[in-house]
């Protein structure tokens, strides 16, 4: 006898019949019985082991699988943003040391090891980490400033992707929000009257990621903030911890220039950071707030720090990272390497795939940070809309359509899965 026809006696034996006849689609049998049902409730009962397989299958692909990212946004939003896997521990089933102190076996900060090594890695005297840049941005306006103002100039009222709006961070971090100058144009002058009327807590500095300002425009630089006798914090959004990326032998890539980094910022006098773990860190999901120790102290003690920390498997995968910024191994980072790969390169490996459909092409940045980017690249373009047949594939490929041509773009795809789409390209002719 099954346990689950005795656990739920009311199922008609045809059902977990039907359920049973598809349980090489690999789900668990609760999920083939949801499919059973659903496929006999919805019409002629002769076919229904045919729609119960199609809805087997489809629930097996909606799972969270490994794709490979053919459409030149090296930070995909869609897609997980940086590519990163590195969890340390080489797979044995093992606890970690997340909460202990190993010299003295008594309880230890999760907070002591990889946001310690990204301080050090930009140059800040302490970091703690939590889930994200906006809950990063929540917490410090929330320890460090609750119930009072926050001065913030007007052209840096954004809004970035997924609904990340300051002003509605600002207001659920329970701050006042003073805002200063106009759309186009700030002066430090402004900051100095807002502060001068009393009840600022400190002054936000936020990196405008997604979009540029251009002609009649003049912006505060976070240096021209500092000496106004409040904090600055800024929040600089994409995680470059350098400019100089002095992890790769090359130096930056030129499409970076303009970008502001956590070392350069907090050097310029920001008192604190913020930045993601997933844009141009090149890491896993993960918020990093950076800078003076007494500040970052005054956020790790509040309640919300609680809420909003990582568990191991980020702050494992974040340790490897740093350690590989701290090595300065550039090449150790997916992101880097495949943001910097020269074309010449992608354009060997394009031919190799299928001389007649290799091409150059254009990759960007993504992930709502260096907007107009446009980084040269290389694939292969086929005629027509084959993006829907190259998602159906195992694993599924990411293509995109530019002018009625499908585009496969290699810089995003890892040279390994060069075989996959050979074989993806073989399968829809
Ligand atoms: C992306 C971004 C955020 C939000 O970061 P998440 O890690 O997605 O929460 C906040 N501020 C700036 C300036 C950003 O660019």
């Amino acid at each position: 006898m099954n346990d689950d026809a005795t656990a739920d006696g009311m199922r008609p034996p045809s059902i977990d019949r039907l359920a049973r006849s598809i349980a090489d689609t690999g789900l668990p049998h609760p999920l083939l019985v949801d499919a059973a049902r659903a496929a006999v409730a919805d019409g002629d009962p002769s076919d229904a082991g045919q729609r119960a397989r199609t809805i087997a299958e489809a629930r097996a692909r909606s799972l969270l699988v490994g794709v490979v990212n053919a459409t030149g946004v090296l930070l995909h939003t869609n897609l997980g943003r940086a590519p990163w896997e590195g969890v340390p521990g080489t797979g044995a089933t093992r606890y970690s040391n997340l909460e202990m102190d190993l010299d003295t076996g008594l309880r230890g900060s999760r907070q002591d090891r990889a946001p310690r090594l990204l301080a050090r890695a930009c140059g800040a005297e302490s970091a703690i980490v939590v889930n994200n840049c906006a809950s990063a941005v929540m917490l410090a306006l929330a320890a460090l400033a609750a119930g009072r103002g926050v001065v913030i100039s007007r052209g840096e009222l954004v809004e970035i992707g997924g609904g990340f709006r300051i002003p509605e961070v600002m207001e659920q971090s329970g701050v006042r929000l003073v805002e200063v100058g106009t759309t186009n144009r700030t002066r430090r002058s402004d900051f100095e009257t807002a502060i001068g009327d009393g009840g600022v807590a400190l002054a936000l500095s936020v990196h405008r990621s997604n979009y540029r300002m251009t002609g009649f425009t003049e912006t505060v630089q976070v240096a021209d903030l500092t000496g106004l006798g409040v904090p600055v914090v800024a929040d600089i959004g994409s995680g470059l911890l350098d400019t100089a990326c002095p992890w790769m032998d090359a130096g930056p890539p030129s499409w970076l220039e303009g970008e502001p980094a956590a070392r350069q910022t907090l050097e310029a006098g920001a008192d604190l950071v913020t930045f993601s773990g997933d844009k141009l860190l090149g890491g896993p999901q993960a918020g990093i707030i950076a800078g003076r120790a007494d500040l970052v102290a005054a956020c790790a003690a509040h309640p919300l720090a609680r809420a909003l920390r990582p568990g191991s498997l980020v702050l494992g995968s974040l340790q490897e990272l740093a350690l590989a910024y701290l090595a300065r191994d550039g090449d150790a980072i997916p992101f880097w390497r495949m943001a910097t790969v020269p074309v010449d390169t992608l354009r060997e490996r394009a031919a190799a795939i299928d001389p007649d459909l290799a091409a150059d092409t254009t990759a960007v940045p993504g992930g709502g940070t260096l907007p107009g980017v446009e980084i040269p690249s290389a694939g292969l373009v086929l005629p027509g809309d084959r993006v829907a047949e190259l998602r159906a594939g195992t694993p599924p490929v990411i293509a995109r359509v530019t002018d009625g041509t499908t585009v496969i773009d290699l810089r995003t795809v890892h040279p390994d899965d060069d075989d996959v789409l050979r074989a993806a390209l073989d399968r829809i002719g």
